[in-house]
């Protein structure tokens, strides 16, 4: 397919918590449904596309440590969260016409793909949507750099991070009127001043393969959509 975009592969990293909507746990099939929409919109313009969903609407392992879990048992069951939010974003996509696949880090065959690499990159050729779930399949880390380990296999071109603000501020923008979003800001720069991006796992990954990561506001609808054809949306982190 032809594709007059900015961008030939994408990887869009959504956080557990972006499929809640105004809950506090779980999914919310509106959200759900309209983030299909917008992934969708992108595929269909022909721009391929893969997705790292997280799982903290459901768990995290560093929660169920503080409440006294062993910290390994609940790293498992927040990436088993994740596969649960994977098959219901797979369930929405298709529901709407698109074509989807889920490949989980975690062997669980009865429910989703093993991640294979290859397989994965001949889907997202095909035009499928591909899911990626259970994180690095390794406690310890995070779907954060999950989505940047994916994004660099898979040869993506910008890793784009759904958070509910519109980019980075000098300061919290809920408590100081005064604060600047950044347009664009240096790997090196998150790092240093600890800004809350995506973990430093993700970022230096990101900085040591010079893959450029946006930070958009994914409840302003039709954003993605925007940003592929080259609005500056959010702030871009790059160089
Ligand atoms: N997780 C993990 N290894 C990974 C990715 C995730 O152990 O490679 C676990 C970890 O417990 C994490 C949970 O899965 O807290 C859910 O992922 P994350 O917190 O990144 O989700 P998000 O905040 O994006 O919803």
């Amino acid at each position: 397919m032809s594709n007059p975009h900015k961008y030939h592969r994408i990887l869009l990293k959504l956080s557990g918590e972006a499929l809640m909507g105004d809950a506090d746990y779980g999914i919310d099939p509106k959200v759900i449904g309209r983030l299909a929409d917008e992934i969708i919109e992108v595929q269909r313009a022909g721009i391929q596309i893969g997705v790292v969903i997280g799982g903290g609407n459901i768990f995290r392992g560093a929660g169920l440590a503080a409440a006294g879990m062993d910290r390994v048992t609940g790293d498992h069951m927040g990436m088993l969260a994740t596969v649960m939010n994977a098959l219901a974003m797979q369930d929405a996509i298709e529901k709407r016409g698109g074509f989807a696949r889920v490949t989980s880090a975690i062997q669980i065959h009865d429910v989703a793909e093993d991640y294979i690499r290859r397989r994965a990159i001949r889907h997202i050729e095909k035009g499928r949507i591909v899911l990626f779930a259970a994180g690095t399949g390794n406690p310890f880390f995070t779907t954060d750099s999950a989505a940047a380990l994916r994004a660099v296999e898979i040869g993506a071109d910008l890793l784009l991070k759904a958070t509910k603000v519109d980019g980075v501020y000098t300061a919290d923008p809920a408590k100081h009127s005064d604060a600047v979003r950044y347009e664009q800001l240096a790997y090196d720069k998150v790092i240093e001043h600890k800004l809350e991006v995506m973990d430093t796992a993700a970022i230096a990954l990101c900085r040591d393969q010079q893959l450029p990561l946006r930070i958009y506001d994914m409840t302003v609808p039709g954003n993605l959509m925007r940003i592929m054809r080259g609005e500056a949306i959010g702030t871009l982190v790059c160089g």
